[in-house]
């Protein structure tokens, strides 16, 4: 008993020594969290966007060689997201965080594109979100970028105002109408035919025909600059299909599939975005179908790297998981006034080729080849052109959407 009370006194006494040291130290002292970073492009330029648990103290700035931009945060904690962000927009490669001195966190920004800053501010918290540092950013000539480098042109936490008010209009005006970039994934190949239809045509020779006739279509728009990731009848490795997205700086990834059934009624439409956990019983056996393509290599990968993927994953930004639902929701949308879906049209599955952590990816199931009608039609270039022109449909509000969309 005489313990309980002696380690119930020790344990009162530092409470109330932690107590009194809270009111000696500093103000300035007091901490903050920098959770998460997010980038949005605008027509007139790029917002990036800090979020944190409270109001912090900063410098924002531009520094050369390499072109990079600067946020100096006094007393703060900067997550590791933050730090380990792999960013592929097209504003920055990436970002670095360091602690010049005492109290001091330098966040680095590396330019893909010289840009100045236009304003810098906080914002107090409102509706869903926190305290939030935003910086307004515009594309430049270099030349104008070396004109206001160093801390000379900072913008800090007393000065919420442009330093600089010139502008390179012609130069954003360049930069937002810059080209998308799509990566397009013909399911399967080679060695692996992926499903065998109803009359015996393979999945890989329907998938490469939709995935060229899409590319066609999609680069007479103007606007996007696709890529395949087969243009013959080759196998590729699930995991290397994510590679080709990643080297690409994909905007948006997506992989072409038609599917089969033991039931020869089954039939419809579908798109499917990642999840750990599948929506159905159906979606996650239809995933594992899919997946099989690197056990047929022979490399099984899938259980070599089961570890990393889950990594891959776990980084997966909620940003990513999100756009890669508003595109299945655009597809659904175009989809339906032209084609059967199946019911619950966008599917949740783990598929191993939607699992790159930056790029927007969904896998398409065109219909059932085991369905001999949807055999028959998929078969069809006049048919394939439908949902060629009703994807081509779904990318543009997708990216129109994302343009118009407040990053706040
Ligand atoms: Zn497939």
């Amino acid at each position: 008993m005489r313990t309980a009370i002696n380690i119930l006194k020790h344990y009162c006494q530092k409470k109330i020594i932690i107590f009194l040291l809270s009111f000696l130290l500093p103000l300035s002292a007091q901490s903050a969290t920098i959770k998460n970073m997010r980038i949005g492009q605008g027509a007139e330029g790029f917002r990036i966007v800090f979020d944190a648990d409270a109001k912090f103290t900063y410098k924002a700035f531009l520094l050369s060689e390499p072109r990079r931009l600067v946020v100096d945060a006094y007393n703060c904690t900067i997550a590791t997201n933050v730090a380990n962000r792999k960013d592929k927009t097209s504003l920055i490669t990436g970002v670095r965080v360091g602690a010049p001195e005492i109290g001091l966190k330098r966040i680095a920004l590396d330019l893909k594109t010289p840009v100045i800053i236009k304003k810098a501010f906080m914002l107090a918290p409102q509706s869903n979100f926190g305290w939030r540092f935003v910086m307004d950013v515009v594309a430049v000539t270099p030349r104008e970028f070396d004109s206001h480098i160093g801390s000379r042109y900072a913008f800090d936490s007393h000065d919420g105002t442009a330093k600089t008010t010139e502008s390179n209009k012609k130069t954003v005006q360049t930069l937002s109408r810059s080209k998308k970039i799509i990566v397009l994934d013909p399911g399967h190949g080679g060695k692996d035919p992926g499903a065998i239809g109803y009359s015996g045509i393979y999945e890989k020779t329907i998938t490469l025909a939709m995935a060229k006739e899409l590319k066609a279509m999609l680069d007479k728009e103007g606007k996007y600059t696709v890529y395949l990731t087969r243009t013959t009848d080759i196998f590729i490795p699930l995991r290397d299909r994510v590679k080709i997205a990643r080297k690409y700086n994909a905007d948006l990834f997506m992989s072409i599939h038609a599917d089969s059934a033991a039931n020869r009624n089954a039939k419809g439409l579908s798109v499917y975005t990642l999840s750990e956990t599948a929506s159905d019983k159906e979606a996650e056996a239809l995933a594992e179908r899919e997946n099989k393509a690197d056990i047929i290599g022979g490399l099984n990968l899938l259980e070599h790297s089961k570890e990393v993927s889950d990594i891959l994953i776990n980084l997966a930004q909620r940003e990513t998981m999100n756009r890669s639902s508003e595109f299945a929701g655009f597809m659904v949308q175009e989809m339906r006034k032209s084609v059967k879906l199946v019911d619950n049209t966008h599917r949740f599955a783990g598929f191993a080729v939607l699992k790159a952590p930056d790029v927007p990816s969904v896998l398409l199931e065109m219909g059932y080849l085991s369905n001999r009608t949807e055999e028959y039609q998929l078969k069809q270039p006049s048919y394939r052109k439908k949902l060629a022109t009703s994807t081509s449909k779904a990318i543009k509000q997708y990216f129109d959407n994302m343009r118009h969309a407040s990053v706040f």
